[in-house]
């Protein structure tokens, strides 16, 4: 039996690059008191980590390391919480295989 490496999905992740389209970010969160449980839930469910909740409830995201897989405007989809665009031409993740 052959064995099998085990892969962090950060160590992945840390094989991508970005190029940051600086002070227009693709992805808004809209003003709101109290997050949706959607949008509660991304702060466990993006996958690069770009949710985060801040002290007073509201949920903050950081969309600069964004790997475009949609997950935050599907669990969101129908609540109005979110802006979501892809990234300008040339701007955002640039994968790399390997
Ligand atoms: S598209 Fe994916 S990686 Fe980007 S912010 Fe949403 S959940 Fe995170």
């Amino acid at each position: 039996m052959s064995e099998v490496a085990a892969i962090k999905v950060e160590e992945k992740l840390f094989s991508n690059r970005y190029l940051v389209d600086a002070g227009r970010p693709h992805i808004r969160v809209k003003p709101h008191q109290t997050p949706s449980r959607g949008l509660l839930a991304m702060t466990r469910l993006c996958p690069a980590g770009c949710y985060a909740q801040n002290e007073s409830g509201q949920v903050e995201v950081s969309a600069d390391g964004c790997v475009e897989c949609g997950t935050c405007r599907i669990v969101t989809q129908g609540t109005g919480e979110l802006e979501w665009n892809y990234p300008r031409g040339g701007f955002g993740v640039l994968y790399k295989f390997g």
